[in-house]
């Protein structure tokens, strides 16, 4: 782009950040809600949080925090501030209604910003990433704010030799992708699985060029090869035996991060019948009716409840997963929310709520579930200029009608979001 028009260009994006008449251009004040940071500490009640130019500047007790002459006020008062949600593994651009293949630029951006309306405000996709994605990622941190920031993986590598996967490495690493993502799993018997040597060769690669990666595995035996081959981000739960000692000692000594995906597992049975959900408005605020439709026929249902791999994630892998992110969480292994949310009936932005839902019920406290979706997602993605509203973090901040401290449910209860000081436009 020519430098006048790249000029002008971002005069406008800076011109949209919310300037006011006034001596503190784009200073936002939110006044008299319930501050939770983020970072679990107990919530500051009756606060003021104040952002300049995109960034927090203030927050603390209204009592001690003055506000800015001339801010912007938001009147907060009896509700509850939160920092901006990041799933730690979603997928986007791939799906329209319940088809694949539709990768571009306006699908990729379409959910991005209904991610960022339902309050998940960064994203890491894990795989399957085109053109338009690393280009996407490159201009959404921070002036894009209608829709949720983007962190990109590129395709999920499968190479067949060493030689390959070195060379693949490196066409990802070359466009600086924010991760390598590979699958080390059978699917239950029904594929191949990657070599040991394969996934070695991909990580000592992926650790030269200085890309982390990210490792979807399906038992404990395979996280913890990847884990002592070199694996950055466990991108799934181990779901077929429990987490002992060792493993925990591993993650830890590595400060390696965990991001348990129980919506996947739930999104692999729970068509069977027709889900609770379905009647959850703030489900059906951004569902496609011609979508629910198809999930609700007859015949479609049945092929689900006689489907042996849907019935195993059901009754096997999903307690599992559910046990040993209780296990792992005590541990004090860093776990990251991620639902896997993208693919065919893996409701953006809605299953992000729901995966909250499922770790307070695997035993998590709501305080640990919304660090875990904030400050630790960050930490886990190498965000450290996001995930907790301190000064100095860019303003995404959610705003609840109701404290979901008492019950996590109530992150549903979303009446605004905004991302970088600036107020997510509601849907077109
Ligand atoms: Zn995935």
């Amino acid at each position: 782009m020519p430098a006048p028009f790249r000029k002008t260009l971002l005069a406008l994006l800076l011109g949209s950040l919310g300037a006011t008449a006034s001596a503190a251009p784009g200073t936002v004040a939110f006044v008299g809600g319930r501050v939770i940071d983020g970072t679990g500490a107990p919530a500051i009640e009756n606060a003021v949080l104040v952002s300049t130019d995109g960034r927090i500047v203030a927050v603390g007790p209204a009592a001690s925090t003055p506000i800015p002459e001339g801010a912007q006020r938001v009147d907060v008062s009896g509700k509850t501030l939160i920092p901006g949600l990041i799933n730690a593994h979603g997928h986007v651009g791939d799906v329209l209604g319940l088809e694949t293949g539709h990768y571009d630029r306006g699908n990729v951006l379409r959910q991005l910003a209904l991610y960022a309306r339902y309050g998940v405000t960064t994203v890491n996709s894990l795989g399957d990433d085109q053109y338009e994605g690393f280009e996407i990622r490159n201009i959404t941190n921070p002036l894009y704010v209608d829709h949720a920031r983007l962190l990109v993986a590129g395709p999920v590598l499968a190479p067949e030799t060493v030689a390959q996967a070195v060379r693949a490495v490196n066409g990802v690493a070359d466009q600086s992708a924010n991760f390598i993502k590979i699958r080390v799993d059978d699917n239950l018997g029904r594929t191949a699985k990657m070599a040991p040597e394969i996934y070695t060769a991909i990580a000592d690669e992926a650790e030269r060029r200085g890309v982390p990666l990210a490792v979807h595995t399906y038992t404990l035996a395979d996280t913890k090869a990847t884990l002592a081959a070199g694996a950055d981000l466990i991108a799934h739960s181990v779901r077929d035996e429990p987490v002992d000692a060792a493993f925990i000692d591993a993650m830890k000594a590595a400060d390696v991060c965990y991001i348990p995906t129980l919506t996947r597992e739930l999104s692999t049975f729970v068509y069977e019948s027709e889900p609770e959900f379905f009647s959850d408005p703030f489900f059906l605020r951004e569902a496609d009716p011609a979508v629910l439709a198809t999930l609700r026929e007859p015949e479609r249902q049945q092929r689900m409840r006689d489907n042996p791999s849907a019935q195993h994630y059901k009754n096997n892998a999903l307690p599992m997963a559910m046990r040993n992110l209780k296990a792992l969480q005590d541990a004090g292994v860093k776990v990251a929310m991620g639902t896997d949310s993208g693919p065919a009936a893996r409701f953006q932005g809605y299953f992000e709520h729901l995966e909250m839902s499922m770790m307070v019920e695997a035993g998590l406290s709501p305080m640990q579930v919304l660090q875990s979706a904030t400050q630790v997602a960050a930490q886990c993605l190498g965000l450290n200029y996001l995930g907790t509203l301190e000064p100095g973090k860019w303003a995404d901040v959610l705003v609840l009608d109701r404290n979901p401290l008492e019950n996590i449910d109530n992150t549903r209860s979303l009446s605004a979001v905004w991302i970088a000081g600036n107020p997510v436009p509601p849907a077109p």
